[in-house]
């Protein structure tokens, strides 16, 4: 009896062992599971770079995996483990120092771009500190601790200071198009400016500055090649008469019709400028003495005998008036001056000689 007691003690304890001992290796195995996890995980976030091992890391990180699944004793693993740690604390150590020196990197090439950003336009202010706030928000970022938070928040970032750039791009844009625009006009008043400046006010022709270069450049050709012209000096008898008589607007539409008149009797290679008051000059290339004073003849034959009706002369009065003429040729060493000079004697000598004629220098 007792010992039939004793044998059933004993089958209860081996039971109880066996349930006990099912659960260790259970506990066991699930431990095993979970460390090798582990170690999976840390291998697939260590940072994969050359300059701080992650191979050898990594290597390492395998080996011990390697003992956990060929199921080494607990104390070989444990001494595997033990001459492992140091390497593996190392490596965080590595990384550690290696992600804090990128982060300074980083922190500097933000401060670069920054300036760089801000001295595009010093002018610019309210952009410059849109984006100086932005740098600081980059900044604040790269102090959070989750990789995911620190992306998104860049990209936030980056999406805003992508805005505010495009911003500025288009006010630049603006700005440049209106810069143009201001410079476009200013060339065609430019242009406006250097015409008129080439021009007499009162009659739109050529003015003495322009005679000037015209006779000094038609010299300079003639001292490489034989261009002959001749020059007609033109100016109103007593005009000062007709300005005192009629009025000073009639004597500008006097100065107007025989602006006319030469305009009628010069072909489009003439040149033909106001040299000054009632005083005209006529340039004649290519053309013989004869005919350009032919010329002349006809051009102060035509004023003499036109007619000019005006609402301010009472009883149907007709306005005429007459002009003198002085002709010179150029001749070969003549310089600007000296054609010009015996032309100016000439209508000098018609004047003196009765007005209302041509006196070439020939007559002199
Ligand atoms: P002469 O026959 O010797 O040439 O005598 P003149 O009266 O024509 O010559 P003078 O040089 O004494 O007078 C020229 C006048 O022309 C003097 C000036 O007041 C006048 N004058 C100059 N420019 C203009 C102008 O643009 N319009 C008008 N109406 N008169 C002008
Ligand atoms: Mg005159």
């Amino acid at each position: 009896m007792l010992l039939l007691k004793k044998k059933e003690t004993d089958a209860f304890d081996i039971d109880e062992l066996q349930e006990k001992l099912r659960d260790e290796e259970e506990k066991r195995r699930f431990f095993l599971i979970a460390i090798r996890a582990l170690l999976v995980f840390v291998r697939d976030f260590s940072l994969d770079l050359k300059e701080i091992d992650s191979d050898g890391f990594r290597k390492g990180i395998d080996d011990l995996t390697e003992k956990f699944i060929s199921g080494e004793k607990a104390k070989t693993i444990r001494s595997f483990f033990e001459k492992h740690k140091k390497t593996i604390v190392s490596f965080i150590n590595r990384q550690k120092i290696y992600l804090h020196d990128r982060e300074k990197e980083l922190k500097d090439i933000i401060a670069l771009l920054t300036k760089a950003m801000t001295t595009l336009d010093a002018e610019n202010r309210d952009y410059n500190e849109k984006i100086y706030k932005q740098t600081d928000k980059i900044e604040q970022i790269t102090l959070l601790d989750d990789i995911k938070k620190i992306k998104n928040a860049l990209s936030n970032e980056i999406e805003r200071m992508r805005v505010t750039v495009k911003e500025k791009q288009a006010h630049e844009k603006k700005r440049i198009e209106t810069l143009s625009n201001k410079v476009s006009s200013l060339n065609v008043e430019l242009e406006k400016a250097k015409e008129e400046s080439l021009k007499d006010g009162l009659t739109g022709i050529y003015n003495r500055k322009t005679f000037d270069s015209h006779i000094r450049n038609l010299v300079e050709r003639n001292t490489v090649k034989h261009l002959p012209f001749s020059m007609l000096m033109l100016d109103i008898d007593d005009f000062k008469e007709i300005n005192d008589t009629y009025g000073h607007s009639i004597g500008d539409r006097v100065i107007m019709a025989v602006v006319h008149k030469c305009r009628e009797s010069t072909r489009s290679h003439d040149f033909f400028a106001r040299y000054g008051g009632d005083e005209f000059v006529i340039v004649l290339p290519g053309i013989s003495f004869r005919n350009a004073l032919k010329k002349a003849k006809q051009l102060s034959k035509s004023i003499a005998e036109s007619r000019y009706s005006l609402s301010e002369l009472r009883d149907g009065n007709k306005l005429s008036f007459t002009v003198s003429i002085g002709m010179a040729t150029y001749r070969k060493g003549d310089s600007a001056e000296t054609t010009a000079g015996r032309a100016d004697r000439a209508l000098y000598a018609a004047k003196h000689s009765g007005k209302n004629r041509v006196i070439s220098e020939k007559d002199l």
